[in-house]
């Protein structure tokens, strides 16, 4: 075993050494909490037949811990005056392939269903934040085969993920994740476990994927219409904001929007934040039927 990376010592030294130059735009914050680092380690529950994608590996703090335990790594990094600094810090870790790539634009069914068809695949990555949301949907979305994906984020982020219906964090972001996984906390992280420190505190989520969404649907695209309609103006009952998202192929009158709710139990003054994602999804079909 190598010495970790992500001692406050070595990454400090590791920057001096090649004069790194932080850049703000890829929201470059280096893990330096060696706790922290293994409470990640151990939730992601790696073995040998595991083949982990990291997204952003920085100076490879989380690639080398990822490696140790892993069968292989693909790291992929955008920013490439990271390259041969990584090139250097995970010398002899024959095991990690690192991609100069923007995640966004790797076609990832490509990368899992044809270069990695027999292995078992976790992401593990503490995320730039600036693209948290894109990344962990364009995963969800594609119904990749993956086990679970493990990340760094905003601690409002992971609070929005993981938040039940009725509360003040629940909304379009909580139903999408959690249609497609079961969100679990890991570990609240504090701003001094980083160089720089971020402005906000973050947290570490586990998305365990789902081997079929929770609810079954007619109209999946039509499902995500209305659940982004619900939470448009929170503010307002879910009769209007219905009524007022008025879009291409979704057009309700008040009435029909109010036969639905009765026909489902609801009062017409309830409010979207108010419903658990069965209920949206049985709003959904109901307005389907009739669209
Ligand atoms: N994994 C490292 C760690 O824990 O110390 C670095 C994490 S830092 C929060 C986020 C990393 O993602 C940075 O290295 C940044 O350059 C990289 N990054 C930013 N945007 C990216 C993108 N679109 N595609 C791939 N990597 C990206």
């Amino acid at each position: 075993m190598k010495e970790k990376i992500a001692s406050p010592a070595r990454t400090r030294e590791i920057l001096r050494q090649y004069d790194f130059i932080f850049q703000k735009k890829y929201g470059q914050n280096f893990l330096i909490d060696l706790h922290v680092l293994n409470k990640i380690i151990k939730a992601a529950e790696l073995s040998s037949s595991d083949c982990v994608i990291e997204v952003g590996p920085g100076i490879g703090s989380l690639t080398q811990a990822l490696a140790e335990k892993a069968g292989q790594v693909i790291a992929v990094e955008i920013d490439k005056q990271l390259i041969p600094i990584l090139q250097e810090t995970l010398r002899g870790y024959d095991n990690i392939h690192i991609m100069n790539q923007d995640i966004l634009k790797v076609d990832m069914e490509e990368l899992l269903v044809k270069r990695l068809p027999s292995s078992k695949v976790k992401v593990v990555a503490n995320l730039p934040y600036y693209i948290t949301t894109p990344i962990i949907m364009g995963l969800l979305e594609k119904r990749l085969p993956l086990e679970h994906i493990t990340v760094m984020v905003q601690k409002e982020v992971a609070d929005r993920m993981k938040a039940v219906p009725g509360t003040k964090d629940y909304g379009a972001l909580s139903v999408a994740v959690q249609y497609y996984s079961e969100p679990y906390l890991v570990a609240n992280v504090p701003v001094n476990c980083f160089i720089p420190r971020p402005k906000v505190g973050s947290a570490v989520i586990q998305l365990r994927i789902l081997k079929e969404p929770r609810i079954h649907v007619k109209d999946e695209v039509f499902f995500f219409h209305v659940v982004r309609a619900a939470f448009a103006q929170r503010r307002k009952t879910l009769v209007n904001t219905l009524y007022n998202y008025s879009q291409q192929e979704f057009v309700f009158s008040k009435e029909d929007i109010v036969s639905c709710l009765k026909e489902m139990g609801l009062n017409e003054k309830v409010r979207g934040e108010t419903l658990s994602i069965e209920k949206l999804g049985q709003l959904s079909d109901l307005l389907y039927s009739i669209k």
